[in-house]
């Protein structure tokens, strides 16, 4: 290797080896100002009193002032004003003989920028050892402030609409109730969650579902003050918190015009979108004391404006917590009702207009739970659908069913068929416990058409191909299917076309306002003449009077079924049978 000659001044080789030849002298103070000259950190020295003594070329990018304006002034000119302390505490340590060890900090740009540094500053001594000054180096850790800063917005605000999020919440709500607390005001929180936000999602897509959302966070923040806070807690979730509020009806008042800006039309996509929201309110202290129950009793209070119809607000209240007790409770023991032998089924006639016979049981899920007593299946049906046990419960209802056709069937009579309630979730789960059900029948030998099943209409409504084969197969399996509560869904009556249906119950809420010559009769009298231009048969429920009866069967529908027959009834050893 051919080592090039070192230039004139530089020392003896440091070793033997390696061949490096050390500076000294005026060598050495010019190779340290090469050093400090060519170093991306800011290399300046200063005096005990903090005056400016060296600064080198970094130190003019990183503060803007040029050497010759800074060496001569006091160092603090790139002090932020409320960093001038530290001057005076690192003076003090440098000139004990200490060290500051990267010692993050603001310093200041000429232009007023901030710039965040690492510094170390080193006390310089002359020959006696004395401290007469202090050299300090001071690194540019903007890009690292600004990865962190980056992180913790990532952790702290929703990434799509720039809100807060749940973990910032957090903080500022028990900031807001220490707030509250010592002002002798209210705190409100109010949960928003927006109705049919899903179907905007599946129907124009998820870049318009971002948008809807974006927007809706720009509108809640448009209803609000300075000093209220709305965070996004993730989906279509969104809690505002009213730091100070004088009383509940100012709260209420905010989540009324929440309700009434989130009702107007949105623009997504270029075309029209449609949502409202359901608002839970709980105020500290009436109703929680702490952030966590402050939440859970809003949101419970958001479950009550859900259930109670969607886009209105709900202020918690003690029944609104007992239901959601209530509601935990029996999810929770949902899970051994079965094993514990607490289900059963009652039976419901469903009777053919024309003569009156039986034709047809609805069989209908009961629960009696040993310490809260009967539990009907509109309170643990859609428990069941939210855990899943609905499965399970399904495939349950089914076995009994066919059972007990198999218990009442005799040699050369014929049975009623047997109306089970399927829900959706049965039919879209991918195992489709439901497809072995044909065969389940053979086994008992029974037919296939011993068994109706009743999908609720608003299944139908979202077309979900999942559903639909799961029904294509049944149906070529020879099961019968009827639409269930027909008229109550938002649905497209594409699916009387598509999908082979034989039956259509008309909701109990169409029968209970049938009267002579009204609209209602001649809505059921339109349903059912469709119905059987496709083929289908028509069935009433919730049947009460004699009048309805007759209208009923004046409009020509098949089958009716209702209190004014039979209320729902345990099983007997025969199929019953009308008085
Ligand atoms: P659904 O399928 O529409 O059942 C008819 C409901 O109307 C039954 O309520 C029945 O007792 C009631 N009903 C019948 N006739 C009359 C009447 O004349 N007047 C009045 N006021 N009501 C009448 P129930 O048993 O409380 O069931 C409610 C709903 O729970 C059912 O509505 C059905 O959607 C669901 N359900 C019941 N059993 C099951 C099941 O085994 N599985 C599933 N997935 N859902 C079930
Ligand atoms: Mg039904
Ligand atoms: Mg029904």
């Amino acid at each position: 290797m051919v080592r090039r000659g070192a230039p004139s001044g530089w020392g003896r080789p440091r070793s033997e080896d390696t061949g490096v030849k050390v500076p000294t002298g005026t060598h050495l103070l010019r190779h340290y100002q090469a050093i400090v000259d060519s170093s991306d950190d800011a290399i300046v020295s200063k005096t005990l009193d903090g005056i400016v003594t060296s600064w080198n070329a970094a130190a003019e990018r990183m503060f803007g002032w040029l050497a010759s304006e800074m060496i001569g002034q006091p160092m603090t000119l790139v002090f932020p004003p409320d960093r001038l302390g530290e001057e005076t505490d690192i003076l003090r340590r440098i000139s004990a003989g200490e060290r500051v060890d990267h010692f993050e900090t603001v310093r200041l740009h000429r232009s007023g920028r901030e710039v965040h540094v690492s510094v170390t500053i080193s006390p310089i001594r002359d020959e006696t050892g004395r401290v007469i000054g202090a050299s300090k180096i001071a690194r540019d850790i903007e890009d690292r402030v600004q990865a962190q800063r980056t992180i913790w917005l990532q952790a702290h605000y929703d990434a799509l609409t720039q809100l807060p999020n749940r973990r910032r919440l957090e903080t500022d709500m028990l900031q807001a109730l220490c707030d509250a607390v010592q002002r002798r005001r209210q705190a409100a929180l109010l949960f928003i969650d927006l109705d049919h936000f899903k179907e905007v999602n599946d129907s124009l897509g998820h870049a318009a579902g971002d948008e809807l959302l974006v927007e809706t966070a720009q509108r809640i923040r448009e209803t609000l003050r300075t000093g209220d806070v709305v965070a996004r807690m993730g989906g279509d979730e969104f809690v505002v918190l009213l730091p100070g509020v004088a009383n509940a009806a100012e709260a209420e008042g905010v989540a009324g015009r929440i309700n009434n800006r989130l009702r107007a039309p949105y623009q997504v996509q270029g075309g029209p979108a449609f949502v409202s929201a359901s608002i839970g309110l709980a105020v500290h202290p009436d109703d929680g004391a702490s952030p966590e129950e402050l939440m859970a009793h809003a949101d419970m209070a958001m479950y009550e404006a859900k259930r109670l119809g969607r886009d209105q607000a709900r202020r918690f209240d003690d029944s609104i917590g007992q239901t959601s007790r209530r509601r935990a409770r029996l999810l929770n023991d949902l899970h051994r009702a079965l094993q514990q032998g607490e289900m059963f089924l009652v039976y419901q006639p469903i009777v053919a207009l024309h003569n009156g016979r039986l034709s047809k049981l609805e069989a209908l899920l009961r629960w009696n739970h040993p310490e809260l007593g009967p539990v009907g299946p509109d309170e643990f049906i859609a428990l069941a659908e939210q855990s899943g046990r609905i499965i399970a419960l399904g495939d349950w209802v089914f076995q009994q069913a066919a059972a007990q056709l198999q218990r009442w069937s005799k040699p050369g009579t014929a049975l009623p068929q047997v109306c089970i309630n399927v829900s959706a979730l049965q039919l879209r789960d991918p195992e489709r416990p439901v497809s072995r059900w044909p065969a389940a029948l053979a086994a008992r030998g029974l037919p296939p058409a011993a068994l109706m099943l009743e999908i609720t209409e608003s299944v139908m409504a979202a077309r979900d191909p999942g559903i639909e084969a799961t029904l294509a197969c049944l149906h070529s399996a020879g099961l019968e299917v009827a639409i269930d509560d027909f008229g109550t869904g938002f649905s497209s009556l594409a699916y009387l076309d598509q999908l082979q249906v034989k039956a259509l119950k008309i909701d109990r809420s169409f029968t209970e306002r049938l009267a002579p010559g009204n609209r209602t009769l001649a809505l059921c009298d339109a349903i059912t003449a469709m119905a059987h231009r496709l083929g289908l048969v028509v069935v009433a429920e919730g049947v009460e009077t004699a009048e309805q009866q007759t209208l009923l069967r004046g409009i020509g529908c098949d089958f009716a079924q209702g209190y004014l027959f039979s209320r729902p009834a345990p099983p007997g050893t025969t199929p019953p049978t009308l008085a």
